[in-house]
C-alpha cells in the first residue's frame, strides 16, 4: 500500500468524469480504487446499488494490462460487455455460449493488449487452455464479483467458484478485488479466508436502505393480498413478484393478466429465447410486473423497481435482503412485501430435509430459515433486524417499516403455548401416527373433524380448550413458536415436534410473549410510504 505513483490518482478522477461522466466519487469507491490501482488487494462488501462496478472497472482502465473480471452472471456478460462498448470501454467476454469463432476473436484482442476488461464465467479457470491464454496475457487485476459464491456458509454457494482461490497462486502480484452486496460476518470471515484477503483492504459499506419500507404480513389469500398491494400502491409500477416454484410462477402471472397487469413469467423452465425477451420487455418498458422464481434478478440494474413483492418464504434472510434490494436502486420511496404462512415454514422443512449433501449442510439450511423466521416474527423493527444479522448493531428504529408504522402489540402468550404444547405432546405419543399443525389447531378449536373422529381425538383433555382464539390466531401461534424454537416441524407431513426449550414452557418455568395478529394489515392509506 502506498506505493501509488501520484500520476494514477488524477487517472482515476479523469476517467470517473470522462468515461463514466459522473462528478464525484461515492462514499468508499475512492479509497478501493486507490488502493487497487497501487497494487493491493481489496475485499468490498457494498449493497445492490453501491457502485461496485466502478470499483473494478476504474483500475483495470488506470493500469496498464487487461483487467479480468470472475463472474458466474454469464446470461448478464453480454450486456454488461455492451453497456461498456457504448462508454467506449474495449471490453470483451469468455464463456460457454460462445462458438468457437468469437472466443477466438475475444483471445486474439486479449493477447494483443487490445482490451481493457474481459469477463469470464469461473468454470473457464478449470481449463488449462485458458490459464495459459492468461499466462501470456498482460493482466492489470482480477475482480472476483458475487465473491459470496465462495463461502459455503451463504445462500449462494456454487462449487465452480473454488476455482478463484488459485488466481493469486498462480499470478500472486496481480491485484485482485473480491466484490459482493451479501455480508453477514459469517459470510465475510468466510470469503477473507477462501481467497487469503485477510491483509487486503477490507470496505464494509452500511448495508442500510432507507428508501425500501419493509413489511411482512401473514398470507391469508396471497393472491388477494397482492392484488391489493398492487392496486392501492404501486399502480403502474414496475415491479417484481417472487415465487417458489414455476408453476405458481405461471399461475400468478396469468392471474394478474387476468386482472389487467401486465405482468410477465420468467423462470428456468421457460425457454431462452421467451426468458431474454421477458427481461428486455421488463428493463425496456415502464410498469412491467415481473412474476419469477429467484432465478431472476441478480444483476438486474433497473434502478426503478417500485416494489418487490414475495409470495413465499426465502430460504434465508440473506436472499431476502438481495431480492428485495432489487427495489429502489434510484434512491425513490419503494416497497418490500412479503405474505408468509405456516405452510410456507412446513414446505421449507421438508425441502431441506430432503436436500442433497451431508448434514452440516442441512443444518446450516435449517439457521437460515430459522433466522429468516425470526424476522417475520419479531416485534420489533425490521431494519434493526436486518441490520443487526448482518453485523450492524445499535441502530435505531426506522420509523418506515411495518412494525414502526404500526408497532405490533404483544402479549402473554404462556397459555395458549402451553395448550398447543400439551396438544403436541398428545399427539407425540401416538407413535405409528404422525399429525402436522392441522390437526392440532382442529382438537384445540374442538371440531370433529372424520380425522379427528377417526383416531378419537375429541377424547382428549385437550379437545375444544382452545375456543377463545380463531383458526387464523393459532396458526400465528403455531409459527411464533417455531420462529422462537419453541416447537418443531419435521418430516414429509410436517409434523410438530416439540424442542427441549418446549419442557420449560409446559412446566410454567419460561413465559412466552406473543405479538398478536392486526385485524387489517398495513396500507398506505394507514401510514405507509407513499
Ligand atoms: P452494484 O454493482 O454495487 O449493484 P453498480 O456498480 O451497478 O452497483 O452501480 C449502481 C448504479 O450507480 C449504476 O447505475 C452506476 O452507474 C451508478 N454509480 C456508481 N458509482 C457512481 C458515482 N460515483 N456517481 C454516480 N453514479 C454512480
Ligand atoms: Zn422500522
Amino acid at each position: 500500500t502506498g506505493t501509488r505513483p501520484p500520476a494514477a490518482e488524477a487517472g482515476a478522477e479523469e476517467v470517473l468524469r470522462r468515461i463514466f461522466g459522473y462528478d464525484a466519487f461515492r462514499s468508499g469507491q475512492r479509497e478501493i480504487i486507490d488502493h487497487v490501482v497501487g497494487g493491493g488487494d481489496a475485499l468490498v462488501l457494498m449493497p445492490t446499488g453501491g457502485g461496485k462496478s466502478l470499483c473494478y472497472q476504474i483500475p483495470a482502465l488506470v493500469r496498464s494490462g487487461t483487467g479480468v473480471v470472475i463472474s458466474p452472471l454469464i446470461a448478464l456478460m453480454q450486456d454488461q460487455v455492451d453497456a461498456l462498448r457504448a462508454l467506449g470501454v474495449r471490453a470483451g467476454f469468455l464463456n460457454s455460449t460462445q462458438d468457437v469463432g468469437e472466443r477466438r476473436a475475444v483471445e486474439g484482442a486479449l493477447l494483443a493488449g487490445e482490451l481493457d476488461l474481459v469477463y469470464l464465467a469461473p468454470e473457464r479457470l478449470r481449463v488449462e487452455a485458458t490459464t495459459r491464454l492468461l499466462d501470456r496475457a498482460s493482466i492489470s487485476l482480477f475482480a472476483i464479483d458475487e465473491a459470496h459464491c465462495v463461502a459455503q456458509w451463504g445462500h449462494d454457494f456454487r462449487p465452480d467458484y473454488l476455482q478463484v482461490s488459485m488466481l493469486h497462486e498462480r499470478w500472486p502480484t496481480v491485484p485482485r478485488i473480491a466484490l459482493t452486496a451479501t455480508a453477514t460476518p459469517e459470510t465475510h470471515r468466510e470469503i477473507t479466508a477462501r481467497l487469503e484477503l485477510a491483509d487486503a483492504h477490507h470496505h464494509v459499506s452500511s448495508f442500510d436502505r432507507p428508501n425500501i419500507q419493509y413489511r411482512i404480513e401473514s398470507k391469508k389469500e396471497p393472491k388477494a393480498q397482492l392484488l391489493e398491494l398492487l392496486r392501492t400502491e404501486h399502480a403502474g409500477d414496475a415491479g417484481i413478484v417472487y415465487c417458489l416454484s414455476r408453476a405458481s410462477v405461471e399461475r400468478v402471472a396469468e392471474f394478474l393478466v387476468a386482472q389487467g397487469i401486465p405482468a410477465l413469467p420468467y423462470h428456468a423452465g421457460l425457454d431462452a429465447r421467451v426468458r431474454a425477451a421477458n427481461q428486455s420487455r421488463f428493463l425496456r418498458e415502464d410498469g412491467i410486473v415481473m412474476v419469477a422464481t429467484i432465478a431472476f434478478g441478480m444483476g438486474i440494474d433497473k434502478p426503478d423497481v417500485r416494489f418487490v413483492a414475495h409470495l413465499d418464504l426465502p430460504k434465508s434472510v440473506e436472499g431476502y435482503y438481495q431480492e428485495t434490494g432489487r427495489a429502489g436502486r434510484d434512491g425513490q420511496p419503494s416497497t418490500a412485501w412479503l405474505a408468509y404462512g405456516l405452510q410456507d415454514v412446513v414446505q421449507q422443512r421438508r425441502l431441506i430435509d430432503s436436500s442433497p449433501g451431508d448434514a452440516a449442510h442441512r443444518r446450516r439450511l435449517s439457521t437460515h430459515l430459522d433466522a429468516m423466521l425470526a424476522l417475520c416474527e419479531t416485534v420489533e423493527c425490521r431494519r434493526v433486524g436486518l441490520l443487526a444479522y448482518f453485523g450492524q448493531h445499535g441502530t435505531q428504529p426506522c420509523g418506515n417499516c411495518d412494525s414502526c408504522l404500526r408497532p405490533p402489540e404483544s402479549f402473554d402468550g404462556t397459555i395458549p403455548a402451553q395448550k398447543l404444547l400439551s396438544t403436541v405432546l398428545r399427539l407425540d405419543r401416538e407413535r405409528n401416527q404422525r399429525f402436522g399443525a392441522g390437526q392440532s389447531i382442529d382438537i384445540l378449536l374442538g371440531r370433529r373433524t372424520p380425522k379427528v373422529e377417526q383416531h378419537r381425538h375429541d377424547a382428549l383433555s385437550v379437545f375444544g380448550i382452545g375456543t377463545d382464539l380463531r383458526e387464523l390466531e393459532w396458526r400465528a401461534v403455531v409459527r411464533q413458536l417455531l420462529a422462537q424454537g419453541l416447537l418443531a416441524v419435521q418430516g414429509e407431513h410436517g409434523t410438530l415436534a416439540l424442542t427441549e426449550a418446549s419442557a420449560e414452557v409446559l412446566r410454567g418455568s419460561r413465559s412466552v410473549a406473543l405479538r398478536r395478529e392486526p385485524a387489517r394489515p398495513l396500507r398506505s392509506s394507514t401510514g405507509g410510504a407513499r
